[in-house]
């Protein structure tokens, strides 16, 4: 499907959200990604897609996403944030399992190391556009608390706990797993390193994996 770039929003130094107007509305589940895709030549190793997950409603007029445009960065990142009103892009269908459950009694504990907050944006509009009140467990760790996106939205949903890790401070999976019900459902968003490190440590403590569900942003070595 063909998009056409509308407008960008700053949400903290080097982090943008990024708006498209899609040529018909996008289906897609909240916390669910898709590849966008540049035209333009590009020179680009990882060449002319990216992965983003969608931080809009399936009923929103625009399709958004966040992405972190690192100093240095790729050509692909670059062209990004370069691309003015009405520039076209291409984008695939919607996939992913970040998505919540069809029962609403199932705790849920979302888990973000830095942007990967970005994933659970969607599902939390969701739930506050259909008044729908779910225990929600939010852990979210950062370098600073200048990098804290979506905190309107987190504080505008009636959280069963929020927990904001700054570093030097670190989330564990002892942590998650002694502030949180035993039958909650366990979403981990970030860096490879930060999910597999809090993945394992999880399974570790007796968490079975089909309670885990996560998706790590590749291409980044540091969220
Ligand atoms: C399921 C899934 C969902 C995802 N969702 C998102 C999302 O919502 N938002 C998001 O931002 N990403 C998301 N990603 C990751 C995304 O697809 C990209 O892989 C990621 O943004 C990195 O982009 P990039 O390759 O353009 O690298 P960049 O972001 O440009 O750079 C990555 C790192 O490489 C360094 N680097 C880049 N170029 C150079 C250079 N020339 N010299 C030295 N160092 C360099 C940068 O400084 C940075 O540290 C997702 C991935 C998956 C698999």
């Amino acid at each position: 499907m063909k998009v056409w770039f509308e407008h960008r929003e700053k949400l903290a130094p080097d982090i943008w959200q990024y708006f498209f107007r899609p040529e018909r509305p996008v289906d897609f589940t909240p916390g669910q990604y898709t590849s966008f895709h540049i035209a333009q030549p590009l020179a680009d190793p990882r060449g002319q897609s990216r992965v983003f997950t969608l931080t809009s409603l399936p009923s929103d007029r625009l399709v958004s996403f966040v992405a972190k445009i690192p100093s240095p960065c790729t050509p692909y990142k670059q062209a990004l944030h370069n691309l003015n009103t009405g520039d076209e892009l291409r984008l695939d269908d919607a996939m992913g399992d970040l998505v919540l459950p069809k029962s609403a009694d199932i705790p849920l504990v979302y888990v973000a190391g830095g942007i990967g907050m970005a994933s659970f944006a969607s599902m939390l509009k969701q739930l506050l556009a259909t008044r729908e009140e779910r225990a929600i467990f939010l852990f979210y760790a950062m370098h600073s608390r200048s990098e804290q996106i979506f905190r309107e939205l987190a504080d505008s949903y009636p959280l069963a706990l929020k927990t904001i890790a700054i570093t030097p401070n670190h989330l564990t999976a002892q942590e998650i797993k002694d502030s949180t019900p035993p039958d909650a459902l366990i979403y981990l968003s970030g860096s490879e390193r930060f999910v597999e490190e809090l993945r394992s440590g999880l399974e570790r403590l007796g968490t079975p994996h089909e309670q885990i569900i996560f998706d790590y942003f590749d291409g980044y070595t540091e969220l």
